[in-house]
């Protein structure tokens, strides 16, 4: 077999250690693997390059299309950006897949049957940074949420499950109350998962979704989900697992993949040979199964569970009474290889190698447009900075400018309608949304400026406005709260 050319980057703290420990043990495993070292992090922050990588780097990336990456520093201070983020978005790696499993009784959990993949959408919603301040005491952050996103990761957890021979896969959103962004997901979810009748699907609203998680999480298997709630998840999964120290986890996109344990780089353990390697080397026998040596995983995979069964154990998870020795990390990675070859006894086994053949990399179709809804423009949301004053004031102002097309159909404040109807209690800042709707069909865009213009002559200053469209008929925007 000739060897799969990978980027390998040693990070910061403790990342050369846990590094070095990983690579040897996939060595000793036959591993056929061409290291490409990269630099990344801290030092090439300090050198100026704001994402911590440079171009030559990203380069090296484009070529392997396999990316190891240990954890970085990010060095204190502003104007310094995520260098994950950075990737993720350069290679668009829209999945992040993090396994988290209990190893009872060696690791202590409270969960001893905890077995579940979160599988998050990696590139949309929050995270796309779009922000702004908009009055003095009002700021936004844009959710920004896409079919064909949605539809890739949906279908990308039931490819997973599939490849992994899991049984259900369960989708968390927050619809009843995001009813356009996050019922777009929970929608997306109910047409896909209609593909795949062999999978048990279900869906929870995630707060109580994510309570049912925390106490019993023995009764989830793949859960798929939006980035900011799928960030939050997959860390807590992997703490009550028993250690975020233990898990890895897979950047996946159509192109590029990048793997790396979920912990960040521990300055204070750095150098020490004391930080425990296995959140790293399972990333690496996920990247194993990705470029198709998914015997090699095996091997490892066994190994290192036989490994924590036999209680070498680095000080993160040694546990008097349970651990036979603590070990540094070189001493953990000599045992690991030590065991090639062999199986746990009582943890149970994995197999990635089904009669022969190795797990399919997962592939998503390209997206396919549905046909385009017909799309009218029917409105406008047109946000002021504006007060004090009572919101009859400025109803009045503002219907007293409005071209004849649009009506004035209500006035909301922190999304919350307080005209026509207005409630005392209700507390008010200078950040009001104006709804101007149409009096009967379609209007066009001259109607919108003639109103924004009406908007300046009464003195408001309009600081942002969204178009009101209907698809096919169906309004395209939310109500306001009580409306
Ligand atoms: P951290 O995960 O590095 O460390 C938290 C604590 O967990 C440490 O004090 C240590 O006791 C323990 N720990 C973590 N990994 C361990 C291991 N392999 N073995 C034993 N113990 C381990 O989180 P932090 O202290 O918040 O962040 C430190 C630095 O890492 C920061 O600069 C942060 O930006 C960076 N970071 C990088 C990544 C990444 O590269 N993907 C992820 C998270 C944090």
């Amino acid at each position: 077999m000739s060897k799969v050319p990978i980027a390998v980057a040693y990070g910061d703290g403790i990342g050369p250690e846990i590094m070095q420990a990983c690579l040897h043990i996939l060595q000793e495993a036959g591993a056929e693997i061409e290291p490409h070292i990269i630099e990344i992090g801290e030092k090439i922050y300090l050198q100026g390059y704001s994402a911590g990588i440079t171009p030559q780097a990203i380069e090296t990336l484009r070529q392997t299309k396999v990316f190891y990456k240990a954890p970085i520093t990010t060095p204190q201070g502003g104007g310094y950006k995520s260098l994950n983020v950075t990737v993720r978005k350069l290679f668009n790696l829209f999945a992040n897949v993090r396994p988290c499993i209990s190893y009872h009784p060696y690791v202590e959990t409270n969960f001893p049957k905890l077995d579940v993949v979160i599988v998050r959408e990696n590139e949309e919603d929050l995270y796309a940074g779009i922000e702004h301040r908009q009055t003095p005491n009002v700021y936004q952050s844009i959710k920004l949420i896409t079919r064909p996103g949605t539809e890739r990761i949906i279908r990308y957890a039931f490819e997973y499950a599939r490849a992994y021979g899991r049984k259900k896969v369960t989708c968390m959103t927050k619809d009843n109350i995001m009813k356009l962004t996050d019922g777009l997901f929970h929608k997306v979810f109910d047409e896909i998962s209609a593909q795949y009748p062999d999978i048990e699907k279900e869906h929870w609203i995630i707060d109580i979704g994510s309570a049912k998680l925390a106490d019993t999480p023995e009764q989830f298997d793949v859960v798929v989900t939006l980035n900011l709630y799928g960030d939050i998840l997959s860390d807590m999964v992997a703490q009550i697992a028993g250690s975020v120290g233990m898990a890895g986890s897979a950047n996946v996109g159509t192109h590029m993949a990048m793997f790396e344990a979920v912990h960040g780089s521990a300055p204070r353990r750095a150098g020490q040979n004391l930080a425990n390697p296995s959140g790293l080397l399972n990333a690496g026998i996920m990247m194993l199964v990705h470029i198709g040596q998914a015997g090699v995983a095996e091997r490892i995979h066994n190994a290192w569970l036989r490994t924590l069964e036999e209680g070498y154990h680095t000080y993160d998870i040694y546990r008097e009474g349970i651990s036979r020795e603590k070990v540094g990390t070189r001493e953990f990675a000599q045992a690991v290889a030590r065991n090639l070859g062999k199986m746990p006894e009582k943890l149970t086994p994995v197999r990635y190698v089904q009669e022969g053949k190795n797990p399919a990399r997962i592939e998503i179709p390209p997206y396919q447009p549905v046909s385009l809804p017909k799309k009218e423009l029917v409105g406008v949301d047109i946000f002021v900075h504006w007060g004090p004053g009572s919101p009859k004031e400025l109803a009045a102002k503002i219907q007293s400018v409005l071209p004849p097309e649009l009506k004035l159909t209500m006035i909301s404040n922190r999304g919350t309608a307080v005209w026509p109807e207005t409630m005392e209690e209700t507390f008010l800042v200078e950040h009001w949304r104006t709804r101007l709707l149409s009096q009967g069909g379609p209007i066009r865009h001259e109607t919108i400026l003639q109103a924004l213009q009406g908007y300046q002559k009464a003195g408001l200053e309009f600081i942002k406005m969204e178009n009101l469209y209907t698809f096919n008929g169906e309004a395209g925007f939310s109500k306001g709260q009580g409306e």
